[in-house]
């Protein structure tokens, strides 16, 4: 795929496409550099990301942006965040001890 020369649009238009999917309405969705985090949605519908998801497999991007947009939903990592994050992206698990927390 011919990369785009807009790499954070297109990762906030994936966002978008997954806040759809799930339903979700956020306020706001903003790519910018994280140094701690990779992600982080505020109570106010503010979700942020990291810049250098860019970096990561899309998987890893797909993980990040589901689990903070369920975060709209669920404000803790209970049993039906967990279930909704397992349903749309399976094998999340295996990213869970990523060095940053989200
Ligand atoms: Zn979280």
């Amino acid at each position: 795929m011919k990369k785009s020369p807009y790499p954070a649009q297109d990762l906030r238009r994936r966002a978008m496409a997954w806040a759809v999917r799930l339903k979700v309405n956020p306020r706001v969705v903003r790519v910018q550099e994280m140094r701690r985090k990779w992600g982080s949605c505020t109570a106010s519908g503010t979700v942020t990301l990291a810049l250098d998801l860019l970096d990561r497999d899309k998987r890893f991007q797909d993980y990040v942006i589901v689990h903070e947009l369920l975060h709209l939903r669920f404000a803790r990592h209970g049993r039906m965040f967990k279930a909704l994050l397992s349903a749309h992206v399976p094998g999340w698990r295996e990213y869970e001890l990523s060095s940053r927390e989200i």
